[in-house]
């Protein structure tokens, strides 16, 4: 355990204590002493964000649930800790026993989002944790990490002993298991390694080598010992409504990202929207049925107090029985003032419908994502949505109440032309004559419409894998001619800044090489990159200058169709055919539809089971 003395002293001197406290109602804390495994479970960002993940609690639950094995939490100190504990001399502690992580076997990152890769490094250093996997001892934790990120893992390859590919539940146990026989074992670190391999979704990548054409290509990549796997297929869960879900959540003492009940009704998304990552990773659809996540609700609303019940997924409009699970929610909980909160809408007036039964009370805003601003654009990303819907579901609001729009969009999309991107000015427009056309005493509320730009990053395993993404200059010119062409004090134009999207699409699309620039960027100060008050693009570059690293490579280049790209090696269950069929149909504009509608042949059934596709 850390010197509790010094830590009480240092706690006294930080902005939020609680961040780092524990003692939470719902925490579990064990005697590490009695346990044969231990595993610290980091989320490399603050407590506020890393509590509001899902994953976290259902996996903190699920190995809690073993009698040997403990689990728990570690989050990235925010700046004035780090100094604290720095001066103090406190190593980076687990919130439940205050035990520093390097004594625990596991130190299990999960990656959300690849800003987040220098804070892993951070972590590993505030540890007393070597950063190289090939520097680590039996000492030492291994290292490992799952989450989206992971489906590229190779800008981490150097760092991470091994990494979980695809949903965790079972593969987690498989490993922890798998550990216990090790310990007794005698064997040394390596063989512990070879052991994983075997399992199913899990890569270790110093069993790997990767050789390099002249252009800086990748030639090939093979495993350098038998038991490797040539491909690495992901873990998926068969059927939701058997796996392990908790009955009880950590409830903070602060307020944290998403301060409510995560309540998960489906897995996976069939729409087929050609940017979005997650939607092909997460396939196939899996539902919860409805008595299940009715028998979650009532335990999780017993065991926590939360007074809002988020039903969530990636597209929550499309779970087939969305109405009858809102009113069977609504009639249990309208008494005990339990809200039910939908994260994300679809453009239509089932959509609002639901909205409105829900959204009684409060008229909280509203927020769409129509993504592209013009049809022609729309089309290219496949996200069926027509101006009509958007202008139909606008008008219905209106007229129900709301007067607080969000529209969502991106630009920088593959085939953009400034048309595309004035488009995304004139639904705003559109949208603010649509409030005004209404008769004057007809109208409610003070109309605000947001009009929010993210700069597009392409991603693995979508059909736009192969793209090159704008140069910063060509962001920047488009966000001028947003900002010169939106004069109307009724619409608020945000935008993101380009420079953290071009280094998420390097680190996004990277490969292994990028270990170094990672660890440079670190040694110079970078951390919270995705925080804008300590983002530092300057020493990016100087790290990648000082790596001989060009970052234009990996975020600008278009690539052929026959290159090896770093993540080939993983199976998604999507099969590449159908990412550049999809690819070649966006350069079209083509339509793909919507595969609850019938199977639009992805693949995914070939190798896995469950879900729409049976
Ligand atoms: S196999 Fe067919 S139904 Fe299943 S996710 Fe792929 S396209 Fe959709």
């Amino acid at each position: 355990m850390i010197d509790i003395e010094k830590f009480n002293k240092i706690l006294k001197r930080v902005e939020k204590p609680a961040r780092y406290i524990g003692l939470e109602k719902n925490s579990i804390k064990k005697n590490l002493k009695d346990m044969e495994v231990k595993f610290a479970f980091a989320f490399p960002d603050i407590y506020e964000v890393g509590m509001s993940h899902l994953g976290l609690h259902i996996l903190y639950n699920l190995i809690n649930e073993e009698e040997e094995i403990a689990c728990e939490r570690v989050f990235a100190p925010w700046v004035d800790m780090e100094k604290e504990m720095i001066r103090e001399g406190i190593p980076l502690f687990t919130l439940e026993s205050r035990e520093p992580v390097k004594n625990f076997d596991f130190l299990g990152f999960t990656l959300q989002y690849e800003m987040s890769y220098t804070n892993v490094i951070n972590m590993l250093h505030l540890s007393g944790i070597p950063i190289l996997s090939k520097e680590r001892s039996l000492e030492d934790p291994f290292v490992i990490a799952g989450g989206p990120c992971v489906y590229n893992p190779e800008p981490l390859a150097d760092i991470i002993d091994f990494f979980v590919i695809g949903e965790g539940e079972e593969v987690t146990l498989e490993i922890l298991n798998r550990y216990k026989d090790f310990k007794k074992s005698g064997k040394d670190k390596r063989d512990f390694l070879k052991e994983v391999s075997k399992l199913e979704g899990i890569y270790v990548p110093s069993f790997y080598q990767v050789s390099y054409n002249e252009d800086g290509t990748i030639k090939d990549m093979i495993p350098i010992i038998e038991e490797a796997p040539k491909t690495i297929k992901k873990r998926i869960i068969k059927d939701l409504n058997k796996v392990y879900f908790p009955e009880k959540l950590i409830v903070p003492y602060i307020e944290i990202v998403h301060d409510r009940i995560p309540l998960e009704i489906f897995r996976g998304c069939t729409r087929g929207c050609r940017f979005c990552q997650a939607g092909i990773i997460y396939r196939p659809v899996r539902e919860k049925s409805i008595l299940k996540l009715l028998e979650l609700a009532d335990n999780l609303v017993k065991n926590t107090g939360y007074e809002d019940i988020s039903l969530t997924s990636l597209s929550s409009c499309d779970y087939s029985q969305l109405k009858l699970l809102v009113s069977e929610l609504i009639n249990r909980y309208e008494e005990k003032k339990v809200g039910i909160s939908l994260p994300s809408l679809r453009l239509d007036s089932f959509s609002l419908d639901i909205l409105k039964e829900i959204e009684k009370v409060r008229k909280t805003g509203l927020t769409f994502a129509p993504e592209a601003g013009s049809q022609r654009l729309r089309d290219v990303i496949n996200k069926g949505v027509t101006e009509e819907d958007l202008t139909t579901a606008v008008s219905y609001a209106f007229k129900e109440g709301w007067s607080n729009i969000k529209l969502y969009f991106m630009i920088g999309l593959p085939t953009e032309t400034d048309e595309d991107v004035l488009g995304i000015k004139n639904l705003g427009y559109k949208v603010k004559d649509i409030f005004f056309n209404q008769p004057k005493e007809k109208r409610k509320g003070n109309l605000k419409i947001t009009l929010s730009a993210s700069c597009f990053v392409p991603k693995p395993f979508t059909p736009f894998q192969w793209v090159g993404q704008n140069s910063i200059d060509e962001f920047n010119r488009k966000i001028n001619l947003l900002k010169d062409n939106i004069k109307d004090r009724k619409i608020t134009f945000n935008y993101h800044d380009p420079r953290l999207s071009y280094l998420e699409a390097i680190l996004a699309r990277g490969d292994r090489r990028l270990g170094k620039t990672l660890i440079k960027a670190w040694e110079k100060g970078c951390k919270f990159d995705g925080w804008s008050e300590l983002f530092d693009y300057d020493k990016w570059i100087e790290a990648f200058y000082e790596t001989k690293v060009q970052g234009d490579f990996y975020a600008l280049r278009e690539r052929d169709l026959e290159e090896i790209l770093p993540w080939d090696f993983i199976d998604s269950g999507v099969s590449k055919e159908y990412l550049i069929k999809e690819y070649k149909k966006a350069k079209a504009q083509e339509l793909t539809r919507d595969c609850r509608l019938g199977c639009t042949g992805c693949g995914i059934n070939k190798s896995f089971s469950g879900g729409v596709c049976n």
